[in-house]
């Protein structure tokens, strides 16, 4: 089971961001209750409220998976004092058969996403809807050609994706 509990926000003018707060997504497994990614700081009561709506606390998360490591990613970590953090340099050592990561560099060399079932949660590898929509790299990248392949891979794919900063690309639009 898979819950957006909060889409992202992502505000630009002239090139620069003038508000960035990333995607929060509640994934239930048999055996796990997972966050990924915890947007910033701003964005604590949010969270809140949307666990509230699941009957669960944030001592109910045992694991905090965070795409990469940008602030506006991992500003409510903090809030899961039972979750184990999960990022690029550890992923291998999740073990739970209804999730998945792949390694989805290109916005930082460290990105990774996560899948379970018809979802891919992909942080700033897809950052808004449009960059799967038109297939254009994400603005801040580290490697620009790389970024657009891992983007394509993604698509292809052929699963819902959650945006880092632009709720779910749902694939039939
Ligand atoms: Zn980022």
């Amino acid at each position: 089971m898979l819950r957006l509990l909060y889409e992202g926000k992502l505000v630009r003018k002239d090139n620069k961001i003038l508000e960035a707060s990333s995607s929060v997504t509640f994934i239930k497994t048999e055996n796990h209750n997972i966050i990924v990614d915890t947007s910033s700081r701003d964005k604590r009561d949010i969270i809140l409220k949307g666990l509230e709506k699941l009957n669960l606390s944030p001592r109910d998360i045992d694991i905090v998976i965070n795409t990469h490591s940008h602030w506006d990613h991992v500003g409510n970590n903090d809030l899961f004092k039972n979750g184990e953090i999960i990022n690029y340099d550890n992923y291998k050592s999740l073990k739970d058969n209804e999730i998945e990561i792949l390694e989805t560099p290109g916005h930082t060399w460290d990105s990774i996403s996560v899948v379970h079932g018809d979802y891919i949660v992909v942080g700033d590898a897809v950052p808004l809807k449009d960059n799967i929509i038109k297939e254009v790299a994400p603005g801040i990248n580290v490697d620009r050609e790389l970024a657009l392949n891992t983007l394509r891979r993604i698509k292809s794919l052929g699963k819902h994706i959650v945006t880092g900063h632009d709720g779910i690309y749902f694939i039939f639009e």
